[in-house]
């Protein structure tokens, strides 16, 4: 009988280490063990259904956690995942850098990866969860039967919905390793003020920087949405990992990023100045959305439907100063169930970056958002899956020889 491969976690980094292992080793036999009652359902939700597989901007500023453990894995001949997916047939369709399949469909590329693992010959075990790997001198014991390597690939703790629950870190803990703090990553904020619940579904270009107290966290650009009590976007999302452990946190927005203090209020005067009995919403209108200039207005202590000629020189300026600096008290994060992400996870110190071999126990390889790596938002969450998964999997293979 061939030597025996388990992988728990049948998500995206799973079907590639399973893909990987057996390109490495056609002998041995590869089991997937996957909790929910079909792979890679979380893949279906990415990118809104379109799967933002990867990015042409892979720059270590786009990733967190450890910068040496992530240096190797993104010089590794395995990080080329759009070569990757390529070979599976996937052509790719580029949008501001970032990488989708040709199709635009999700379903493309888990379609892809579970056809090829089954026409590998690897066996997926759906409604098959995994809560405790046994182990002799020789062997792993999971439900019931005998394995020569196993690779542990179950996913962070963020949107539990789709399988990742979090289960699979004890797996790994009870091996020895350690999980550093968990927090959600890529996901929106809830707010504090009252005065944002009349902005539900408005959006706003704008430059968002995260404070604690006086101290910036982190500043990035692009459309916020303001949600039922809470704010999201591609920009707050990105920023929502600085939150951990962090009090009096405000956002300030930026609402006119690329226009100075100078020429916008000259704008907004002149503008003023030819519409004197026109109310200075209108104006404000001209800028920016028409309920954010109302909430502009209302913190600035400006009546709605004040005429332009009525606006001193002193309120202007307060507008002024509120688009470029509109605050919004944060809360907290939304929580796990709506990250797409978890920060933190099992320490990388504990495991090899360039085979993803544990350091304390051989033959057990770790992949995937259960290690403490994450990206931003962009296709570098899924491009650590496919990269770390496809090193795990030539590396178990190789191991088994
Ligand atoms: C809504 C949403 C949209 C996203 N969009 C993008 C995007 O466009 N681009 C991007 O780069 N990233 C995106 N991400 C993040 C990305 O999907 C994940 O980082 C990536 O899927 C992680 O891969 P993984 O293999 O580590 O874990 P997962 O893909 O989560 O797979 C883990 C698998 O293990 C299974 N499992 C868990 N515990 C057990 C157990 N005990 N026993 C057996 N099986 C178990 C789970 O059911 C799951 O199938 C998104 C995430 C979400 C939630």
């Amino acid at each position: 009988m061939g030597k025996r491969l388990a992988v728990v976690g049948g998500g995206a980094s799973g079907l590639c280490a399973a893909i990987e292992a057996r390109f490495e080793n056609p002998d041995i036999d590869i089991t997937i063990f996957e909790k929910m009652n079909k792979p890679c359902k979380k893949i279906l939700a990415t990118g809104n259904g379109r799967c933002n597989f990867s990015n042409k901007d892979l720059s270590p500023a786009h990733f967190y956690g450890d910068k040496g453990f992530l240096r190797d894995l993104l010089t590794s001949p395995f990080a080329d995942s759009e070569g990757f997916f390529r070979s599976l047939g996937i052509l790719s369709y580029e949008e501001d850098e970032r990488l989708y399949p040709r199709s635009q469909q999700a379903s493309t590329i888990k379609d892809a990866l579970v056809n090829k693992a089954i026409s590998d010959g690897v066996i997926i075990k759906t409604d098959c969860a995994v809560t405790e790997i046994k182990k002799n001198k020789y062997s792993f014991f999971i439900n019931g039967e005998e394995f020569d390597a196993v690779i542990i690939c179950g996913g962070g703790k963020a949107s539990s919905v789709h399988g990742s629950d979090g289960s699979c870190y004890k797996l790994l803990t009870d091996f020895g390793h350690t999980l550093t703090s968990l927090h959600p990553a890529l996901c929106g904020l809830t707010v504090g003020d009252k005065d944002l619940n009349l902005l539900k579904g408005v959006r706003a270009e704008c430059e968002a920087r995260l404070y604690s107290g006086n101290t910036l966290l982190g500043c990035e650009n692009g459309e916020i949405q303001f949600n039922d009590k809470a704010i999201s976007g591609i920009p707050i999302m990105n920023l929502s990992h600085l939150c951990e452990n962090k009090k009096n946190l405000y956002v300030s927005l930026d609402l006119c990023p690329e226009i100075d203090e100078k020429e916008l209020t000259e704008h907004i005067k002149s503008s003023a100045t030819n519409s004197e009995n026109i109310e200075f919403e209108v104006v404000l209108n001209g800028i920016v959305n028409l309920k954010l200039g109302y909430a502009l207005m209302n913190r600035c202590f400006i009546k709605p439907k004040t005429m332009c000629g009525n606006i001193s020189n002193q309120q202007i300026k307060n507008v002024v100063s509120m688009l470029k600096a509109f605050e919004i008290n944060i809360n907290s994060t939304k929580g796990f169930d709506s990250a797409q992400v978890t920060k933190g996870g099992i320490k990388t110190d504990e495991i090899s970056s360039k085979t993803m071999m544990s350091k304390i126990v051989d033959g057990i390889f770790v992949c995937g958002e259960i290690l403490d790596i994450h990206g931003d938002c962009g296709g570098y969450n899924l491009h650590l899956a496919w990269t770390t998964g496809r090193i795990a999997g030539s590396s178990a293979g190789s191991f088994l020889k």
